[in-house]
C-alpha cells in the first residue's frame, strides 16, 4: 500500500516508538508472572489518563467491543435504559442495549448541537427510573463533544449507572471519570491514543461492579462478560490469552500521552484554528455548537461529490481524509486532528492539499485554507 498522511478521525498515525514496542520479543502472557504485573501497571497508567481510581481493563477487540461488553454485562432483560442520542454513535448505543433485552428510552436532542442539558434536566425530573444511561463524549461523525462533566453528575444524582463512549476523546479532551461520577468509561486504541486498532480499554466503578456481579440472570456470552475479569490479578488468571504485542504498543502510546503535558492545550489550539479556517474560507461546519477538538466535520460544498475529493486527496496529494456514514454519508468532510495527527505541520499539509483539490474542482473559497490556518496558529 502506498504511504499516505492519514488525517482521518481514527485510526491515526502510529509513531515509531509504538511500532518498535509492537515488534518487541514476547513471553507467554498466560504463564509469565511478569506479564500480569506489566498488564496491571499499564492499567495503572490508563487510570491516570482517565483520572480514576476505578478498575481498568484492556480487552482484546476494537472499541466497539467495549460498548457491547458494557451493555451485555450491565443490562438484564426488561431493564430500563436511557440512551442519550444526539448523533450516530449515541443512537447506535441503543441497538446494543436492545440486543441484551434492555427497554430503551431515547432522549433525543438536536444532531447539530451538544446534548441539550436543560432539556435533559427537565426530562429527568419526570423520568428517572432507569438502571443505566448511555451517552457519547465525542460524537465523531458530527464533530461534537458533549458536556459529560454536567450530564454525568446529573444522572448519578438519580442513582443511574452512567456508561460513556469516550473512544474518540480520551487523551484529547478533559475527562475526569471520578469527579464526574462516570461508572463505565470506554476507549479504543486507535483514536487519540494513536496505537493500532484492536484494543478496548474501560474503567468500571464499584457501583457498576455491584450491578454486574449481582444480577438475576447470568450474563450471555464470554468475550463480552466483564464479570469473569473481577479477580484476574489476585488469581493471576486471564480469561483468554492476551494480545501481548498490542498491549506493548498501547503501553508506549499511553506513556507518550501522559508525558505530553501540552497535549490538551494543543488539541484546543489546533481544533480552533481548523474551525476558524473553514469558517473564514466561507465553508459551513456541521456542528453549530459543542465543537470537538479532536475532529472537525465540515459540510461538503455544493457542486462536488465526496468521492472526487477523497480520490483526488489520496491519489494526487497522498492525504487520506474521511467522509462520514449513516445520514451524513456524502454530505460532509472530516479531518481528524487527534493524538499523533494533532500537529501544525500535518494540518498545514492536509489543508494545502484540500485547497488544491477544491481549486481543481472549481470550488471558490475566500482565502487559501493552509494560509488561513497558518495565520490562526
Ligand atoms: C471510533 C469510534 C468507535 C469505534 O468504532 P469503529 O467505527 O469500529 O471505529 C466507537 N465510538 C466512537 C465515538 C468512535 O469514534
Amino acid at each position: 500500500m502506498k504511504k499516505s498522511l492519514i488525517m482521518t478521525p481514527g485510526p491515526t498515525y502510529v509513531n515509531e516508538g509504538v511500532r518498535e514496542a509492537l515488534a518487541s520479543e514476547i513471553t507467554n502472557p498466560d504463564l509469565d508472572p511478569a506479564f500480569f504485573d506489566y498488564y496491571n501497571e499499564t492499567c495503572g497508567k490508563i487510570q491516570q489518563l482517565l483520572n480514576t481510581k476505578n478498575d481498568v481493563l484492556i480487552l482484546s477487540g476494537e472499541g466497539i467491543l467495549g460498548l457491547e461488553a458494557a451493555c451485555a454485562s450491565l443490562i438484564e432483560p426488561g431493564d430500563k435504559v436511557l440512551s442519550i442520542d444526539n448523533g450516530i454513535f449515541g443512537n447506535g448505543f441503543a441497538d446494543f442495549v436492545k440486543m441484551y433485552g434492555g427497554e430503551v428510552e431515547l432522549f433525543k436532542s438536536d444532531y447539530r448541537k451538544a446534548i441539550d442539558v436543560e432539556g435533559l434536566e427537565k426530562f429527568l425530573q419526570q423520568n428517572n427510573n432507569f438502571k443505566v444511561a448511555t451517552l457519547v463524549h465525542c460524537e465523531t461523525p458530527s464533530g461534537i463533544t458533549n458536556p459529560i462533566d454536567i450530564i454525568c453528575p446529573m444522572l448519578k444524582k438519580y442513582g443511574i449507572i452512567t456508561v460513556v463512549d469516550a473512544v474518540s476523546s480520551i487523551g484529547g479532551e478533559p475527562l475526569k471519570t471520578d469527579a464526574w461520577g462516570i461508572d463505565i468509561v470506554l476507549g479504543g486504541s486507535q483514536k487519540v491514543l494513536s496505537a493500532p486498532p484492536g484494543l478496548t480499554l474501560l474503567s468500571i466503578s464499584e457501583d457498576a461492579w455491584d450491578k454486574i456481579l449481582n444480577r438475576q440472570t447470568p450474563i450471555a456470552g464470554y468475550y463480552c462478560n466483564l464479570s469473569i475479569w473481577k479477580n484476574w490479578y489476585k488469581e493471576k488468571w486471564f480469561p483468554y490469552t492476551q494480545p501481548i504485542s498490542d498491549i506493548y504498543g498501547l503501553r508506549v502510546a499511553v506513556e507518550n500521552i501522559l508525558e505530553d503535558k501540552a497535549i490538551l492545550q494543543r488539541h484546543v489550539k489546533i481544533g480552533e484554528a481548523v474551525r476558524e479556517t473553514f469558517i473564514e474560507a466561507g465553508l459551513e461546519l456541521y456542528p453549530v455548537d459543542g465543537f470537538s477538538n479532536t475532529v472537525t466535520t465540515v459540510m461538503l460544498p455544493d457542486g462536488i461529490a465526496f468521492k472526487d475529493i477523497f480520490d483526488e486527496m489520496l491519489n494526487t496529494h497522498a492525504v487520506l481524509i474521511a467522509g462520514a456514514f449513516g445520514f451524513l454519508k456524502d454530505k460532509v468532510i472530516r479531518i481528524g486532528h487527534m493524538g499523533e495527527n494533532c500537529y501544525e505541520e500535518k494540518l498545514y499539509t492536509a489543508l494545502k492539499a484540500l485547497d488544491a483539490t477544491f481549486t481543481k474542482y472549481g470550488i471558490e473559497l475566500k482565502g487559501e485554507l493552509h494560509k488561513l490556518f497558518q495565520e490562526k496558529m
